[in-house]
């Protein structure tokens, strides 16, 4: 078993990040397997070197140890873009100019707002060869959904609220995917849901365990990784921290910050308790 933690630094940890990354850490140390770090910075704009040191040393204090060296996304953008402009000659991307705010959305971390409105398709057709800088790639759904078996997109879901085996709908894909931005022309950025595909496969990742909130990402993942040859891992969506009155809780809650909990001498086994992990 080899699992992950792919925090993106763009703040502090908080309850909910110590949860996912001791439950990572906890079922592959349990089953003799291995537990590796990701930076997942590809959002340049709020990625921060002091975060990421943060993030390192909240680790090591709530004692988990990763294996291997932190792998950074930021030095593998050149390996995302090709894997994605090979997708081009398939005819299973086109460049598109239309709502910047809705392709930045797309391209920046998960925590800000999973929700992007359906693209109508206006772009559709341009050829790749006609990309300017800025373009954003989307996905042709329909063209990829043809070229795939149906049969071979599935996944199997361990977490407790949607333990099982899941179809990925191409009905349920098409209402909520449509035509996904998956990159930018220019900077080389790619969409972190593609990102973190490439590397769960690079990584050799056979669990991913994480949140809640990114079980509606799984059905692209998995219909990027059969169109991209990768496997596809188990995964293990685990509940969400909240607070009291039952939001969720995110980066900007300073209250909740690891950070501040040490200050205030909680120790490790304090946090273990407070999440339920004890
Ligand atoms: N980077 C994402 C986050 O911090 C996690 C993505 C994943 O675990 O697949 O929420």
């Amino acid at each position: 078993m080899r699992t992950r933690f792919a925090p993106s630094p763009t703040g502090p940890l908080h309850l909910g990040h110590a949860f996912s990354a001791i439950l990572a850490h906890d079922m592959a140390r349990a089953a003799g397997g291995e537990f590796l770090l990701r930076m997942e910075n590809t959002d340049l704009e709020r990625s921060r070197p002091e975060w990421e040191a943060l993030i390192l040393a909240d680790l090591a204090w709530l004692g988990l140890d990763w294996d291997g060296p932190v792998h950074r996304q930021s030095d593998h953008l050149a390996a995302y873009n090709a894997r994605l402009d090979s997708l081009g000659p398939r005819g299973l991307i086109y460049p598109c100019s239309c709502s910047r705010g809705d392709i930045r959305a797309v391209l920046s971390a998960p925590q800000e707002g999973v929700a992007h409105s359906l693209y109508p398709g206006t772009c559709r057709g341009r050829e790749m060869a006609g990309r300017q800088p800025g373009d954003a790639l989307r996905l042709d759904l329909d063209r990829a959904l043809a070229a795939l078996d149906p049969e071979t997109l599935v996944f199997i879901e361990t977490g407790p609220a949607h333990a099982g085996v899941h179809r990925v709908d191409p009905e349920a894909a098409r209402r909520t995917f449509g035509d996904v931005v998956l990159g930018r022309k220019g900077d080389g950025i790619v969409a972190y849901f593609l990102a973190s595909a490439f590397d769960d496969a690079d990584q050799g990742i056979t669990h991913v365990i994480r949140g809640e909130d990114l079980f509606a990402f799984t059905p692209i993942q998995v219909i990027l990784q059969r169109l991209l040859g990768l496997p596809t891992p188990v995964y293990h969506h685990h509940r969400l921290i909240r607070d009291e009155t039952g939001k969720r809780l995110a980066k900007r809650d300073d209250a909740r910050a690891i950070r501040k909990y040490r200050d205030e001498g909680v120790t490790p086994a304090e946090i273990r308790r407070l999440i339920g992990l004890a």
